[in-house]
């Protein structure tokens, strides 16, 4: 009997709220969720940036201006201070005399902690002021006895406002004591290839630098523990594929004629590329195995086409086919394409999405359900119990990367041997294929369709909006349609975001109601109506949050305008530019930004301005991006790692990928001790849904 997944008991201290460490309140652990995150294990992840080095130990005359020094020194003279004097304390030793500086001081206390005549160790910053030696708020002041507990090396970690150094140190003291030595996964002969210690240690070992060099993310605790996160990454992923492969498939091979009619219908031939991925698709579902397949091409380059192919081999095999995008007003919008060709093909079309209530509803469920409704367009509406297909044979998923993994597995469990085609269009780089997908067949649409222009893309500092704003009124006047993306919808806590909605009440007062919004708090209805009213006319200018990121087609826009581009990643703003550069005509992207720009950031902007091939850009935005800038990422949906840098461990990642492969060759259901392991280090790493579907170990 299959067993719900359990954590395993050995992991429950780790998953236990931050606040079950000493030291962390409601308070505290609101901050440590920004940081790091709601549970100790997140602590855990949240590994040092620096050190603070209080090992520097010079006779007080010799100590340098500006070095963390550590000293043991005799209490000479209170000097207390008064107005904005500040209170001083006359301390030496053999070799000199140096002055502690406080400000806003308690005398009392003072007096206390530093009594005249007796030693104390202090440690911080040296100043050197004229000719004397300071030192303004030491770090540390301690009797001799209590020396030892002076750290020697402290580790220093990323903090938010509110949340001092202390207390995080202490946060993640604590839980990285709590943290249990736990049954090895590594693959013994890797492990000791690698020189790398057993998980505990070297989770210790990477909370505990000794100098600048144990930071870097090559070290071999950091290697290690980022070697577990990846091989916790592609172990999930090959489960999930294992589990899907072993499904039953079936072979669907449609006569072509539907195909044929749709050909026939098209104002346009297909690209060879767009011919080859059809092929590979259609020889995927025509053999007996269940199809999962990744079709990337970047935006424009008709992978629509290629699903829409797809789904009449399907309704030619006798089933059904269902298509999730992941907003509405894609779905609204992949539906408006489709339907006049299903027709064409004499076939029956439908859409379903969080809209569709009441009888429209139930008429499309039983539509389903009798196999009268051919094709489903829709939102992940389509995955809720109460949808039913006759005879469901492909899903095909849109932008994938914005469903969840076990989402993509739900849709195709409303059939028997359902084959699914994942279709994203940012071009993914091989090692973030590799993250999102794990080992998955993937087809590429390469070429766009004939026809298409290069985009013009220029970067504008924003203090000449001004001048972007009357070349629009130059472009309105030859009749073009304009997007104007903002980065946020409302005034937020970063005020100096530009603000969609006064952006948009500004260009409205100049040009008048051809100006319509579109924000992702909007309602479904408002969005797809302002969507409508910019594609069909009379709307001209749209001004936009990223909700029109993904997909959407209006074919006659030839300007994008994006305001504050510096805060979008690399793939970001490619997507955005992809809205444009559609039609005939020759399009502009105007990429405004804040100045000064930081070296990342103009880097992004000029790769821009280089190259429009999503595969480069993709590549580029990994490399750019590397551990820190993670913007991009979040957004794109591709998984964000803690402790592996894709930039830095790529070796690390192939290697991953291989031990899953032979891993899944030997024991797939992890039942051998290592499997047992293995099982740990997914709920480790919270992959816990990768374990459901194995027999209990
Ligand atoms: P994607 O989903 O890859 O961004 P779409 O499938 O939405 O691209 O196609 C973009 C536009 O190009 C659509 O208007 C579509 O009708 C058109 N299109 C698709 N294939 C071709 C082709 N082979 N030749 C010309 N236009 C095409
Ligand atoms: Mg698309």
């Amino acid at each position: 009997m299959a067993s719900p997944p359990v954590r395993p008991e050995i992991l429950f201290p780790l998953f236990s709220p931050v606040t079950a460490l000493s030291g962390v309140g409601p308070r505290i652990a609101k901050l440590i969720e920004i940081v790091a995150g709601p549970h100790v294990v997140d602590l855990l992840w949240h590994l040092p940036r620096g050190l603070i080095d209080r090992r520097f130990s010079p006779p007080v005359a010799e100590a340098p201006d500006g070095r963390l020094a550590t000293m043991t020194v005799r209490v000479d003279k209170h000097f207390p201070g008064h107005g904005r004097r500040p209170y001083r304390v006359r301390c030496g030793d053999d070799s000199g005399f140096i002055t502690l500086v406080f400000f806003h001081a308690r005398a009392d206390y003072l007096k206390r902690l530093l009594p005249e005549g007796e030693k104390r160790v202090i440690s911080g910053t040296v100043e050197h002021w004229n000719d004397e030696l300071q030192m303004t708020h030491p770090d540390h002041v301690v009797t001799e006895a209590e020396a030892d507990t002076l750290p020697r090396v402290e580790p220093v970690y990323g903090l938010t406002a509110g949340l001092t150094l202390k207390t995080i140190g202490k946060a993640v003291r604590g839980a990285v004591e709590r943290a249990p030595a736990l049954p090895e996964w590594q693959d013994d002969a890797y492990l000791k290839a690698q020189g790398w210690a057993d998980w505990k240690t070297a989770l210790l070992a990477a909370h505990a630098p000794e100098s600048e060099a144990d930071l870097e993310p090559i070290t071999q605790p950091r290697a290690r523990l980022a070697y577990d996160e990846l091989l916790a990454n592609q172990l999930a992923l090959g489960l999930m594929r294992l589990r899907m492969k072993r499904l039953p498939g079936r072979a669907t091979n449609g006569d072509g004629g539907l195909r044929r009619k749709v050909l026939e219908a098209l104002p346009f031939d297909l690209t060879k590329s767009q011919t080859t991925a059809i092929d590979e698709v259609l020889a995927d579902m025509g053999s007996e195995g269940r199809m999962l397949r990744l079709l990337q091409g970047d935006v424009g380059s008709g992978k629509t086409m290629v699903a829409l192919f797809a789904m009449l081999n399907a309704v030619e095999g006798g089933g059904q086919a269902a298509f999730m995008a992941p907003t509405e007003i894609l779905a609204r919008q992949h539906f408006a394409t489709l339907e006049p060709l299903l027709s064409v093909a004499g076939i029956q079309g439908a859409i379903l999405t969080a809209r569709e209530k009441g009888t429209a509803r139930k008429a499309t469920l039983a539509g389903l359900e009798d196999g009268s409704i051919d094709i489903v367009v829709g939102t992940h509406a389509l995955f809720q119990k109460d949808v039913g297909f006759a005879n469901l044979i492909l899903a095909v998923i849109d932008e994938q990367h914005r469903f969840g993994v076990h989402q993509r597995l739900d849709l195709s469990g409303k059939g028997h041997g359902v084959d699914t085609l994942v279709m994203t269009a940012t071009p993914i780089p091989r090692t973030l294929l590799l993250t999102s997908f794990g080992d998955m067949e993937s087809s590429q649409l390469t070429e766009k369709p004939a026809g298409r222009q290069p985009v013009d893309t220029r970067t504008i500092p924003l203090n000449r909006i001004e001048e972007v704003i009357g070349g629009l009124q130059r472009a309105l006047e030859q009749d073009a349609k304009i997007y104007w993306v903002c980065p946020l919808v409302e005034e937020s806590e970063v005020s100096d975001l530009a603000d969609a909605e006064a952006r948009h009440a500004d260009l409205k007062r100049r040009f008048g109601d051809i100006v319509e919004l579109v924000h992702g708090r909007m309602k479904g209805v408002d969005k797809d109506e302002a969507m409508r009213r910019f594609a069909e006319g009379p709307a001209r200018i749209l001004v936009a949050t990223t909700v029109i990121e993904v997909g959407v087609d209006v074919p006659d826009a030839t300007v994008m305008v994006v305001e504050h581009a510096e805060r979008f990643g690399l793939a970001q703003l490619h997507q955005l530019r992809g809205r444009i550069g559609r039609g005939l005509r020759r399009s502009s992207c105007l990429l405004l930004y804040l100045p000064p720009l930081t070296e990342t950031a103009r880097a992004r902007l000029s790769i821009l301005r280089e190259s429009e091939d999503g595969f480069r850009i993709a590549e580029e935005d990994l490399r750019l991006r590397g551990g820190g800038e993670i913007l991009g990422t979040r957004q794109s949906g591709v998984p964000v790692f803690r402790l592996a840098d894709l930039a830095i461990h790529q070796e690390l990642l192939a290697a991953a990928r291989d031990d899953t492969k032979l891993i899944l060759a030997r024991d797939p259901e992890l039942t051998s001790p290592r499997g047992a392991a293995l099982r740990t280090l997914l709920y480790l790493f919270e992959r816990d849904s990768a374990v459901i579907n194995l027999r209990s170990g």
